[in-house]
């Protein structure tokens, strides 16, 4: 397995009670992808998370090498001459650029990676007075649910589309909403301001005309702020998917693989989790992980005998 989330874990718990023997390597030093870095901890605990794995890995006896990232082509040619099946399930990397001016000053975040440090450090986080999240995701109302809830005097949420148009689930939103967050929809962001430090977005209106979001003439504005949250998707895994032969990926740059068996372009290659669904949900990537464990079975008893 190439990664620990769920979805790697999942699919070693299932390939252990098939009796293979089954190791995962994980870039991280803690197992659980973004269950325990990014879900947030009203929803589940650390503690619970953690301790759930242990009781997984002792019950079905697989090994996980944490600090082990798979990053380079002799690491991949090395795996496919160590296994008889690789599950890759890396889910789908840290938060994309924006692309925007003023993205990489001080003060300006990446929604996973502000979750993830808030997850680590058990909250002890200092946010600031006045907060703008830019998005329309779930990943989006977490970002700004938590730093209402940690005290910022204005949260924004700034999405670029209309309320109905939000890729977040109602009830992310309403608890957005309900921990004072400020909503504003159809406002693009077009530059962070500041010179070292953000002090603010500007934006520009916009409308839905046939279809094609368009930018309102003359109707630019400004949002003074202490920190911008990035929420605006995550970045793909293309860097690793591109070392690997065969491999299949859609335009999106999810991996392409056979919705039974789960198995990719190249047949020793199974894949499952958000780097197959695109960012779904924990349980999605657990069910995809036993779904490829079942592949692999198949895979490996039609290829060379039962294990
Ligand atoms: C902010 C946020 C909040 C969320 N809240 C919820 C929620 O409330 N409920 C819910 O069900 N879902 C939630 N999700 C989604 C859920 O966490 C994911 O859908 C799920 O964790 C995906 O599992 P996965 O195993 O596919 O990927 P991940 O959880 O991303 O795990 C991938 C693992 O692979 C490792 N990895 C990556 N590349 C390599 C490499 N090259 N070598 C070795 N290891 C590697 C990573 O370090 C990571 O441990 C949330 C996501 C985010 C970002």
């Amino acid at each position: 397995m190439i990664g620990a989330g769920p979805a790697g874990i999942s699919c070693a718990c299932e390939l252990s009670t098939l009796g293979y023997a089954v190791d995962v390597y994980e870039a991280k030093e803690r197992p659980s992808g973004l269950a325990v870095h990014g879900t947030a901890p009203y929803k589940i605990t650390n503690e619970e998370v953690l301790a759930e794995i242990d009781y997984l890995k002792n019950q079905f006896g697989f090994s996980i090498a944490y600090n082990t990232p798979i990053a380079t082509e002799q690491q991949i040619r090395d795996l496919e001459a160590r296994y008889d099946a690789i599950f890759l399930g890396v889910g789908i990397g840290p938060t994309a650029s924006l692309h925007l001016k003023g993205e990489d000053l001080d003060n300006v975040i990446g929604a996973v990676e502000f979750v993830e440090s808030l997850r680590m450090n058990k909250h002890r986080h200092l946010v600031p007075r006045t907060v703008v999240v830019l998005g329309g995701g779930n990943t989006a109302m977490d970002a700004a649910s938590e730093s209402a809830r940690m005290g910022a005097e204005q949260v924004y949420l700034a999405y670029r589309r209309s309320k109905e148009e939000m890729g977040a689930y109602p009830f992310e939103y309403d608890l957005a909403i309900g921990a004072g967050v400020k909503s504003l929809f159809n406002a693009a962001p077009k530059e962070i301001l500041g010179t070292d430090k953000a002090t603010g977005v500007r934006f520009v209106k916009t409308t839905l005309e046939n279809g094609k979001l368009v930018e309102a003439p003359g109707s630019e504005f400004v949002l003074e702020c202490d920190l911008v949250i990035r929420a605006t998707g995550q970045a793909k895994m293309a860097s690793l998917l591109q070392l690997i032969e065969g491999l299949a990926l859609d335009a999106f740059k999810r991996i392409v693989v056979n919705q039974t068996t789960y198995q990719t372009g190249n047949p020793k290659y199974f894949a499952g989790g958000d780097a197959v669904n695109g960012g779904a949900e924990v349980v999605n990537g657990a069910f995809e992980g036993k779904q490829a464990a079942s592949g692999i079975h198949q895979y490996l008893t039609q290829n060379s005998g039962t294990p």
